[in-house]
């Protein structure tokens, strides 16, 4: 801001001090070559008669660089060759001009040849020493670093003044970060404004109000899966003490130790399914791969051949082909084993499942269908919950978990795909599974 306008108007003054000179120089120039030849009585006179000469010094000098008119000099100097570098150019044809600006003043000199019909017979030579002009440069330096000096204070003090605002506001955010670390939950970010920082703490507040969630959904899931885990080992403790603590047949005693069996098979069968859900939550995950589902869904229905049979149910099938998903099979044997098995599970005697397997131009659809016990509708968005059952005695009694419709979820979410569930109107319920169809020619990853 200094530098630049003062060399401006110093670049200004010397362009128009060069002007002036020059065209003194020539008006001077021109008025004494109509002599012809200059003599040291005749310059002095046309000299007086050029009005508004404006300039520390004149000198003029003959074509031999003798001084015939000087205004600085005394009668003395008249006659004696002028020795200046610009005067010895100017007689060499030349126009000089130089300036420079030293000791708080422009020092300006101009030579210029005095030219009579094409011969050279003087030089003019002007100097000026203008400290006028020079002040007022200096003048407007010093008032451009005032302004300058201002202006740093008041930048100065606005760096204070928004970086103490930033840091207090950092500060707020870091403590209420602290808290919530600390789980405090609860803790609500104030957020005012909205630039940077507040969305900042909308985001924490955000986070912090998942990370409640979370909280509360890995609590819930501790104290079901405990809970879950209690009744059986309750029943075997308390079938076990039984045996110990009374007298009993070889019969009454088997039935107990069958009992106490069954009990543990469904301890084996909650444990499992646990398993499933942390491997589907975060366990070393598989990569997935093309695999056509309808192998998947004929090696899963041969395991349940006998469940139906047992259970009087026949299951019926249609599968298409050409039903490739990426995934993998283990999931894929999860999702279709725990629908057509609750599909067996929660069914009548002499009832049937009906499982079908089709493509459309961009899905592949799982459908099982069963002519059950069906699902109330209030229950329906309920059942892919974790330990949610409709009717606890009798998924008890089928040897149910709670957990398989919830790992059915996880499996399908897992590889971009939906599943619903809706009751028939004949009766019964109906699941429906979506995944992308993955297409002839799309490679494996
Ligand atoms: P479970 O181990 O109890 O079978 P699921 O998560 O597989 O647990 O199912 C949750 C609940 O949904 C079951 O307890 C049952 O009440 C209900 N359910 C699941 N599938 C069916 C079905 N095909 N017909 C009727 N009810 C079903």
């Amino acid at each position: 801001m200094n530098t630049y306008p003062v060399s401006m108007s110093r670049n200004l003054a010397f362009t128009s001090k060069k002007n002036s000179m020059q065209n003194q120089a020539s008006i001077i120039a021109s008025s004494l070559s109509e002599l012809g030849t200059l003599s040291a009585n005749d310059v002095p006179k046309i000299m007086s008669m050029i009005q508004d000469v404006n300039l520390t010094r004149i000198i003029i000098t003959d074509s031999e660089a003798r001084i015939l008119y000087d205004t600085a000099g005394t009668e003395a100097s008249i006659g004696k060759y002028a020795v200046f570098a610009e005067i010895a150019r100017a007689l060499d044809n030349k126009d000089v001009f130089y300036s420079e600006f030293k000791n708080r003043a422009f020092m300006s000199r101009q030579a210029m040849p005095i030219r009579y019909r094409g011969t050279t017979i003087g030089a003019v030579y002007l100097y000026d020493f203008d400290t006028d002009q020079a002040s007022l440069i200096e003048n407007i330096q010093s008032n451009m670093m005032k302004v300058s000096y201002v202006i740093c204070a008041f930048s100065l003090i606005l760096a204070i003044v928004f970086s103490w605002v930033l840091t207090k506001r950092i500060n707020h955010l870091l403590s209420a970060i602290k808290t919530v670390r600390e789980g405090n939950y609860d803790h609500v970010i104030d957020v005012k404004g909205k630039d940077e920082l507040a969305q900042l703490g909308n985001e924490l507040n955000i986070m912090a109000e998942r990370l409640k969630t979370t909280d509360e959904m890995r609590r819930r899931f501790v104290s079901d899966a405990s809970h879950e885990l209690k009744t059986p080992l309750a029943a075997i403790k308390l079938l076990s003490d039984s045996i110990v603590q009374n007298e009993m047949d070889t019969g009454t005693i088997r039935d107990f130790v069958n009992d106490i069996g069954r009990e543990a098979d469904r301890l084996v069968k909650i444990t499992e399914d646990l398993l499933s859900i942390s491997k589907l939550e975060g366990g070393k995950k598989t990569e997935p791969y093309r695999i056509d589902m309808k192998e998947v869904v004929v090696k899963s229905l041969q395991m349940l051949n006998l469940l139906a049979e047992n259970s009087g149910i026949t299951i019926h099938h249609e599968l298409d082909e050409g039903c490739f998903v990426l995934a993998t099979e283990d999931d894929l044997h999860q999702i279709v084993f725990n629908l057509v098995e609750n599909a067996i599970k929660y069914n009548e005697r002499g009832g049937s499942v009906r499982v079908r397997l089709a493509k459309t131009d961009e899905y592949v659809l799982l459908i099982t269908e069963d002519t059950g016990v069906g699902i109330p509708e209030d229950d329906l968005p309920f059942i892919f919950d974790r330990f949610y059952r409709v009717d606890k005695a009798r998924s008890r009694e089928a040897g149910g978990s709670g957990l398989g419709l919830s790992i059915v979820r996880d499996a399908v979410l897992r590889y971009g795909g939906t599943v619903e569930a809706s009751s028939r109107e004949e009766g019964g319920s109906r699941f429906i599974v979506r995944f992308p169809l993955l297409k002839k020619g799309a490679d494996e990853k």
